[in-house]
């Protein structure tokens, strides 16, 4: 009797040990299920995270990036490419003559090597953009030397490219006018040796001739060193308080030679006021703009300097002449080294072209700011402002 008792107890527990073992595997299944989307969560997480990290990262860069799939295809581009190229709209799967139509640029990505080199080449966009553009590439290769797309850094060249164009365009002025009055010491002295220093009269003239192109020559050149200076920022200025109106009379003194033999008047405006400047450096301004006032004003008409005082404890400084004047288009100009309205007549004034450009550096460097206005016929004034002491 006991025996199929016990077999029915076993067979009972047996059910309940296996229910409760069939309980224990679908609970540690479904905590794996859990865990494995908490791993998932957290891989997506980090992976948007990572993303956007890298994002952050390639838009705050300077350079312009962009990353190219295996078919040549565009899979991320920065902000700074996107300026560079003045594109708005998203860029992303079309390819390089879709996007840019820069036959240079898809030929240079199809030249990357699967050595995963890097190669440089400069492009030259065209407008409206127009910009010099320098742009590396290379080849993203995967761990078995498989092509996985490529990557191009571009640089923005156009500020050094003017800058250069600027150097080489000073270089070439530098040149040419040095050149000028040089060949003329050099021919003039050459006709003296041959002969013409036998002849008093003719000796005379040419001598004069040579003085006054040697004349010229130092002039530019104290102009060029001024030029240098003032643009290398090395320049420290000795600000005090400088009372104008008698700086004012004193360049009007030392301009009265010039002034006198056109019968031109020289009139101070300037109510007592001081400007905070270094007193020699103001001194040129006046001059050259009293001397180019003189220059290019009319006989018999008068140069006049006045000055008031503005808002925010700054001085306005003008110089009027009645002269011809200044045509609109040449008044930008104006402050451009070696820039010279009327050629023929600057040179015949003993001019270097140099003096506005000096005028403006000395301007800016005390804070202020220049201008020009002019009207033909009528006269052309030169504003500019200082702080005031
Ligand atoms: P420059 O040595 O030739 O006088 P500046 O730099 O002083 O060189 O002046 C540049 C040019 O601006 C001059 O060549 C001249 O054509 C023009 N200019 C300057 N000041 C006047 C003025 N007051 N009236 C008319 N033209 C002027």
């Amino acid at each position: 009797m006991l025996w199929p008792l016990l077999v029915v107890f076993a067979v009972i527990a047996l059910f309940i040990l296996r229910l409760s073992w069939r309980r224990k595997l679908l609970r540690s299944q479904s905590d794996a299920r859990a865990e494995i989307e908490r791993l998932k969560e957290v891989h997506r997480e980090s992976a948007a995270q990572l993303r956007s990290q890298q994002e952050a990262l390639f838009n705050s860069m300077i350079e312009g990036l962009l990353l190219l799939d295996q078919s040549g295809r565009i899979q991320m581009a920065n902000h700074a490419f996107a300026t560079l190229f003045d594109l708005q709209i998203d860029m992303r799967g079309k390819t390089i003559l879709e996007a840019l139509r820069l036959h240079e640029l898809a030929e240079l990505v199809e030249s990357l090597g699967a050595g995963g080199e890097v190669l440089g080449h400069q492009l030259m966009l065209p407008r409206p953009s127009e910009r010099w553009v320098q742009v590396n590439g290379a080849a993203i290769l995967s761990g078995d030397g498989a092509r996985q797309g490529s990557l191009l850094v571009f640089h923005d060249l156009t500020r050094l490219k003017k800058l250069e164009r600027a150097r080489e365009e000073f270089v070439a002025n530098v040149s040419h006018e040095l050149r000028t009055p040089l060949s003329l010491i050099k021919g003039y002295a050459e006709t003296l040796l041959d002969g013409a220093k036998d002849n008093p009269e003719l000796a005379g003239k040419f001598l004069q001739t040579i003085n006054r192109n040697a004349e010229r020559l130092r002039l530019l050149i104290e102009d060029l060193l001024t030029v240098s200076e003032l643009e290398s920022g090395r320049v420290t200025l000795d600000l005090q308080p400088v009372a104008l109106p008698p700086l004012i009379e004193k360049v009007f003194n030392d301009f009265k030679a010039r002034a006198n033999p056109k019968d031109i008047q020289l009139v101070n405006r300037a109510p007592d006021l001081a400007a905070r400047a270094d007193i020699g450096r103001l001194e040129q301004v006046f001059g050259n703009l009293i001397d180019n006032a003189i220059k290019y004003g009319r006989a018999g008409g008068s140069v006049t300097v006045g000055v008031r005082a503005m808002d925010g404890a700054q001085l306005e400084i003008f110089v009027q002449d009645d002269g011809p004047g200044i045509p609109a288009a040449a008044l930008d100009r104006l402050f451009e080294r070696f820039y010279r309205v009327d050629k023929a007549r600057s040179r015949e004034q003993g001019g270097t072209g140099l003096g506005l450009a000096i005028v403006k550096h000395i301007v800016q460097n005390h804070g202020g700011r220049i201008r020009a206005s002019s009207q033909i016929g009528k006269g052309t004034t030169f504003f500019f402002t200082l702080p005031q002491a």
